[in-house]
């Protein structure tokens, strides 16, 4: 199902997400030439109404139009299909940025033989561009606690999120082959996520190497993830005040990267509701009762964390989740963790 093509074809310069079905027969990995020779990766449109890598990428070549890149650079352009309705992922397709580790399904085999290629090639780093659809600031993700990773998510800018769930992601699959980070560019439809993307795309090709030295503490936001929450099928849900089994506030989105100390309120529970969040930690238990209370019909948080990608939109929160939890890491901390076990924990914090 894929398409290789070793030159990026003039059309694709303008071409927009929902269009691109009528130039590309669907998932495409684009490789084209530079002065340095070992590839920069760069993913775009792995979920299909997340466009701003898109557009990212075509205003980088337009400026790069006739002249050559300072290193190669390899460009996968994923969801076609999804892009066209703008949609995550179409009903019966995976979601393509959960596919890049296991198999079962044409899009496991597509990823593997991206991974394979890009090894073969002596990929030198990776970037994989979303957006995300609550209020959340521009940040960086890394799946290692390595140098050089963060050396890589500072160019985007000082909130880096460290996370190794979910497994099955693009950067995860290829931090074994090279510094990869993913770009949380905002909401779609931005033009300062294009340019932040962009920028730090050609700030990627004009690297001679990545360093292997310490960020300096001042220079970096560094978060852990370490729970999802979602909210289980058959529990109905608003935001703002509504007939259903949990009210959240209209605008809980606002909480994304905001520290929450214990005893916050974030919503109602109807009284005769036996209604409960799913969260699930690192090690994928059920660990709600770690970080919720219903007490008084009220959902309260018992314990100080950070929420991010807190969304209001249902079809996300679906195919999805509702947020993710994260603790603040302190650089002094870093040391605790264990790389051997591929698997990083925090030694030391429960
Ligand atoms: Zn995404």
């Amino acid at each position: 199902m894929l398409t290789i093509l070793d030159n990026f074809p003039d059309e694709l310069l303008t071409t927009e997400a929902s269009r691109l079905y009528q130039v590309l027969n669907g998932p495409t990995l684009i490789h084209l030439p530079g002065k340095r020779k070992q590839p920069l990766f760069v993913s775009a449109l792995q979920h299909g109404n997340e466009d701003t890598g898109w557009l990212a990428i075509q205003s980088l070549l337009r400026d790069y139009k006739g002249r050559e890149l300072p290193r190669a650079q390899s460009i996968f352009i994923g969801n076609v299909a999804a892009a066209r309705y703008r949609l995550r992922h179409l009903e019966g397709q995976p979601d393509y940025n959960r596919v890049w580790d296991g198999e079962g399904t044409p899009e496991h085999a597509m990823m593997r033989e991206i991974v394979d290629n890009m090894r073969r090639r002596g990929v030198f780093a990776s970037v994989d561009i979303h957006n995300n659809t609550g209020t959340n600031p521009h940040y960086a993700c890394v799946n290692r606690i390595d140098h050089r990773f963060f050396q890589l998510a500072t160019l985007f800018g000082r909130t880096v999120v460290y996370f190794v769930r979910p497994e099955n992601v693009q950067s995860m699959a290829f931090a074994e082959l090279c510094p990869a980070v993913i770009l949380e560019c905002g909401r779609p439809g931005f033009e300062q996520g294009v340019v932040h993307a962009r920028d730090f795309v050609n700030a990627c090709l004009h690297l001679e190497e990545i360093p292997d030295r310490p960020v300096a503490a001042e220079d970096i936001d560094l978060y852990h993830t370490t729970a999802v929450v979602k909210v289980p099928d058959d529990v109905s849900y608003t935001f703002g005040p509504g007939d259903a089994d949990i009210q959240f506030p209209e605008d809980l989105d606002k909480l994304n990267f905001s520290e929450l100390p214990a005893n916050s309120s974030l919503g109602w529970i109807r009284p005769d509701s036996q209604a409960r969040l799913e969260v699930r930690n690192e090690q994928g238990e059920e660990s709600g009762e770690r970080y919720f209370s219903y007490q008084g019909n009220e959902l309260r948080t018992i314990r100080p964390f950070t929420p991010s990608m807190l969304t209001l939109d249902k079809q996300v929160i679906r195919q999805d989740c509702l947020c993710y939890l994260m603790e603040r890491l302190k650089p002094a901390e870093f040391s605790n963790f264990t790389q051997e076990t591929g698997n990083p924990r925090i030694n030391g914090v429960a």
